[in-house]
C-alpha cells in the first residue's frame, strides 16, 4: 500500500484525464488546463461520464451480491462518492479492495479510498496498467488470489493505445485470477457518436492519446470469458437507476 507522506507532484500545466473525468463529472478537483478542454468536449462527454460511472457503481454492486468480496480496481480515478469500497462493502462489510491509478492526483486524495469498513480492507497503489505485473504484485499484499476477484478497468483502457497491447494487458492481468474471478468493463466508443461528437481530437491536441474502440474491439477483450445477461451493450443499458440518463445525448458512447 502507497501511502503519501509526501505530497505527490501535481503537474497543473498539461491536462490530465482523470481531471478531466473529474470536471465532467461535476468534482471540483481539477485545473484550468482540464477545465480548458472539458469546456471544448460535447455535451455528450458529460452525459457519457455520468452513465459511465452509474454503470460502475451497478457493475460492481451486482459482482459484490454474487458472492465476490475483492476487487482490483484499475484507473480509480479521482474519488466521487460513492466509491467502488463505499457500495461493495454496503453489500459485504468485510469486501478488501485494492485501488490502483498512475495519476499522482488520486493518490493526493487516496485518504478518501482508504476509510474501510473495520471488518474489511482497501488500499491505494499507485502503479501503471502498462505494467500489469506490478499492479498485480502490488495486489496481492491484500488480495488472496487463491478466491475469485473483481477486475474492473473501468473507463481506462481508452487510454492505452493499440501499440501497448491493451488485449495482452488485460490477459497478464487476469491469468493468475482464481476461477470464478470476472472482469467488469467500459470502454468509450465511436459506434454511436457522429463525427461532431468525437472528442479524440480535443483529447490528442491536449496530449492525450484516446483510442475508442469499435462494439468487436472491446468485445476482444473477453476473449476466453463467458459474457453475463445482457452482454456487451451501452453502459445505460443495464436495468439503470436513473433511466432518464438513458434518453441523453452521449449516454450511451461507452459500452460495458
Ligand atoms: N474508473 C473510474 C475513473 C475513470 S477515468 C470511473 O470509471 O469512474 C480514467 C482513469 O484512468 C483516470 O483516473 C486516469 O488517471 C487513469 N489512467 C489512465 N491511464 C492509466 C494508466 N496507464 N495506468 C493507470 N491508470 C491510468
Amino acid at each position: 500500500m502507497t501511502s503519501g507522506t509526501h505530497a505527490p507532484r501535481i503537474d497543473t500545466s498539461r491536462p490530465h484525464p482523470a481531471r478531466i473525468y473529474d470536471y465532467l463529472l461535476g468534482g471540483k478537483d481539477n485545473y484550468p488546463v482540464d477545465q480548458a478542454v472539458a469546456e471544448r468536449l460535447p455535451v455528450e462527454a458529460r452525459n457519457g461520464a455520468a452513465a459511465n460511472r452509474a454503470f460502475m457503481r451497478r457493475g460492481v454492486e451486482w459482482t459484490a451480491r454474487t458472492g465476490i468480496d475483492q476487487f482490483l480496481d484499475v484507473g480509480t480515478g479521482i474519488p466521487t462518492e460513492p466509491n467502488l469500497h463505499q457500495i461493495v462493502q454496503g453489500v459485504n462489510p468485510t469486501c478488501r479492495i485494492v485501488y490502483v491509478d498512475n495519476d499522482p492526483i488520486v493518490l493526493r486524495h487516496a485518504e478518501a479510498l482508504l476509510v474501510s469498513r473495520p471488518e474489511g480492507r482497501t488500499a491505494y497503489v499507485q502503479s501503471d496498467v502498462l505494467d500489469p505485473e506490478a499492479v498485480l504484485e502490488q495486489a496481492r499484499e491484500t488480495l488472496d488470489f487463491e478466491r475469485p476477484v473483481a477486475l474492473s478497468l473501468i473507463a481506462l483502457l481508452h487510454f492505452v493505445p493499440d501499440d501497448r497491447d491493451p488485449y495482452a494487458i488485460v490477459r497478464t492481468l487476469l491469468e493468475p485470477l482464481a476461477p470464478g474471478s470476472c472482469l467488469i468493463l467500459s470502454h468509450l466508443s465511436m459506434d454511436r457518436l457522429t463525427p461532431e461528437q468525437d472528442r479524440t481530437e480535443e483529447y490528442r491536441n491536449a496530449g492525450i492519446d484516446l483510442r475508442p474502440r469499435t462494439h468487436a474491439e472491446v468485445l476482444r477483450f473477453f476473449d476466453g470469458l463467458d459474457l453475463v445477461e445482457p452482454g456487451l451493450v451501452p453502459c445505460w443499458h443495464k436495468d439503470s437507476p436513473r433511466p432518464e440518463d438513458a434518453d441523453l445525448p452521449g449516454a450511451d458512447s461507452a459500452y460495458a
